[in-house]
């Protein structure tokens, strides 16, 4: 593994159910055959359509999840199977943001407490002062003034809320930070003011960040590269221009040309038609050629494997030599005017070293 990757997962499948005394429940496969490095420094996205898998292959690479088979190295160590201290200190080099940021704080804790909690799990050394003084510090550095550290979470909006469980995930000093759909459950107008901050920090601090989530938009301006999943397999994967901008595989064409146009009340230009099949009950072969319009029968005799089809561009479709590219294919969120001026203030004010929040955070 070169030194520039800092996670790798290989041949990652994750499968559950298949127990019971009486009747086996149905088998799911959730995740099949993953490969794919993560490299220092990154900003990675994983897309696709709700019941595609990519929660658990978050969960999978983050080792909250047992894979059935594979491998996951996070800095040259095999992490698939790790338990106790080699666990602790995995969980201080890699933080998870999760996607409600309601449900994920302790109602009955105060900020400074909750992010306080890591730090007394992976730096049992700091003095209380000091402990209060780096909750401080992690507050001020997601936007929030470092009073707020005395308040409970029901007394702030979700985009503020969301700032905590950034601040919390930092505060162990992790090397990659995985966000779970972090922007999904806000306000649209807030989640521009959420995505800046963590492109923000991950640059600020050299952090290797991983976003989940299903709509393109979210990710295209924040991603280095990005991978297309499908029910439970990566069916594209390369950098933010090549899937953006020459995306290959119909299902990621079918995905950007469902994006409404930018600035623009106008419906989505295409709709995916059909619906996911069920991962207990996978189609044979490419598992899209129930609602690929490109479909033939060979398709439903294999699984295309990935194939490498530009620089660090890769595929699976077997027809993908023969599937023209989109002429004006683009994933630009469609913000609102109000949205557009309160994220240029908010860039603004992170440039002056103050933030402003609006009404609506
Ligand atoms: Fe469509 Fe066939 Fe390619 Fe699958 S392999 S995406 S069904 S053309």
């Amino acid at each position: 593994m070169s030194n520039d990757v800092i996670l790798t997962a290989k041949g990652l499948t994750k499968r559950f159910g298949g127990g019971g005394f009486m009747a086996k429940s149905p088998v799911m496969q959730a995740v099949s055959d993953i490969s794919l490095e993560i490299r220092r420094g990154e900003t990675f996205a994983i897309v696709g359509e709700s019941g595609c898998g990519k929660s658990t292959l978050a969960r999978l690479l983050m080792r909250l999840l047992d894979p059935t088979e594979g491998q996951v190295t996070f800095d040259g160590q095999d992490i698939s199977h790790v338990t106790g201290a080699d666990l602790t200190r995995l969980r201080r080099d890699m933080q998870f943001i999760f996607q409600d940021p309601f449900s994920s704080l302790n109602p009955r804790m105060t900020v400074g407490k909750l992010i306080g909690e890591p730090l007394e799990v992976h730096a049992p050394n700091l003095g209380a002062r000091d402990r209060r003084q780096k909750v401080a510090e992690l507050l001020q550095q997601v936007g929030l003034p470092a009073e707020h550290a005395n308040r409970y979470p029901h007394e702030f909006s979700g985009g503020q809320r969301q700032r905590i469980g950034i601040a919390r995930a930092l505060a162990s000093g992790p090397k990659l930070v995985i966000g779970d759909e972090p922007v999904s459950a806000l306000d649209v107008s807030v989640q521009a003011q959420v995505i800046n901050l963590l492109g923000d920090l991950s640059r600020d601090l050299g952090l290797t960040l991983v976003v989940i989530a299903h709509d393109l938009g979210v990710i295209r301006h924040m991603s280095d590269r990005v991978a297309v999943m499908y029910l439970g397999r990566i069916i594209e994967m390369g950098t933010a221009a090549e899937v953006f901008e020459q995306p290959r595989h119909p299902y990621t064409q079918a995905l950007l040309a469902s994006i409404p146009a930018p600035r623009s009340a106008e419906a989505p230009r295409e709709q995916l038609s059909g619906e996911m099949p069920s991962p207990s009950a996978p189609p044979p072969g490419c598992a899209f050629h129930t609602r690929c319009p490109h479909a033939t029968s060979a398709c439903s005799a294999a699984i295309p494997t990935i194939t490498k089809v530009g620089n660090s561009h890769s595929v699976a479709c077997h027809r993908w030599q023969d599937i023209p590219v989109p002429e004006g294919q683009t994933a630009e969120p469609a913000r609102s005017d109000q949205a557009e001026s309160r994220f240029a203030l908010y860039r603004a004010a992170l440039a002056g070293g103050a933030v402003q929040h609006g009404p609506h955070e």
